[in-house]
């Protein structure tokens, strides 16, 4: 289950030996087993939920990364009882925040998890996963789609925290006006001359021309686009249609959407 549905985001970064340290790490974190608590669940509205668990014993991440997670239940639908859920919490907020579609229809997963009281345990594996900055001083183009704004919060927020200045602009698509974070994510922009937010309502879509007039665009930003696998396709599409090479592109693909 794990190697499936990360087979893309194995196999393209062993094409960049630059990355060789990074899958090395994302594979050592992967035979880690850790059982998380369910400290508090906030309703984040429209649909979606936000829960905040506790690690047994310490867990360290990077910002952007995801665990698995296994959450045994009766009667599992035909999707199962494992789901991978980007941190969307930054390091050292040491709680790990799941923020996750919960609107009807749901998944017997989903029920599984809003069923969860404080203090129930969660069994996850990982940290997994290399949609992470590493090089936080050079200019960043962020696409976010929806709940796929989750990586994007956790870097951004450990960036903030650890006093590090943004360059960067974040384009965050939703197919309505509640976008879930925005009062974090304004804060931040508050706080950062170089960073700022394009907030894009469906069907409005982020164009070629919304991307140049980026002030990050003509001095060689780093791509990531995050979110569905039909948007992330999509943006990754018109970004090589514009000449941006496979090396300047990172994609987080939330399979399942
Ligand atoms: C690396 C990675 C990181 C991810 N991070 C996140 C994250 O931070 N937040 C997040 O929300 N997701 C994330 N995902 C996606 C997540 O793993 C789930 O796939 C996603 O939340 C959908 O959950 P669900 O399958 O339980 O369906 P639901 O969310 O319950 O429903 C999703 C869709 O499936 C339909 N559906 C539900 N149940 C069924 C069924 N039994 N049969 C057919 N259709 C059904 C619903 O109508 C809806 O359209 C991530 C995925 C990956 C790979």
């Amino acid at each position: 289950m794990y190697f499936l549905g990360n087979l893309p985001r194995l196999v393209g970064p062993l094409l960049v030996p630059s990355r060789f340290p990074e899958i090395v790490a994302q594979s050592v974190g992967g035979l880690r087993t850790h059982t998380l608590r369910l400290a508090e669940r906030q309703e984040e509205g429209k649909g979606t939920t936000t829960f905040r668990f506790e690690p047994e014993r310490p867990l360290a991440w990077q910002a952007g990364q995801h665990l698995l997670y296994t959450l045994p239940h009766e009667r599992p639908d035909k999707k199962g009882t494992r789901r991978f859920f980007t941190i969307a919490s930054p390091p050292h907020e040491r709680q790990v925040q799941v923020t996750t579609r919960t609107a009807e229809p749901r998944s017997s997963f989903k029920q599984a998890l809003l069923a969860l009281g404080p203090g129930d345990p969660v069994s996850v594996r990982g940290p997994f996963g290399i949609f992470t900055v590493r090089d936080p001083g050079r200019p960043y183009v962020f696409i976010a789609g929806g709940v796929g704004s989750t990586p994007i919060h956790s870097i951004l927020l450990d960036l903030d925290h650890r006093r590090l200045s943004i360059d960067a602009t974040l384009f965050y698509a939703n197919s309505t006006p509640d976008f879930v974070f925005k009062p974090e994510l304004d804060a931040v922009a508050k706080r950062h001359e170089g960073f700022g937010i394009d907030y894009v309502v469906s069907p409005r879509r982020v164009s070629a021309d919304d991307l140049k007039a980026a002030p990050q665009f003509d001095r060689d930003p780093l791509f990531y686009i995050t979110g569905s696998p039909g948007l992330v396709g999509h943006y990754y599409g018109l970004l090589r249609r514009m000449g941006i090479t496979r090396r300047r592109i990172r994609r987080d693909v939330l399979v399942g959407y």
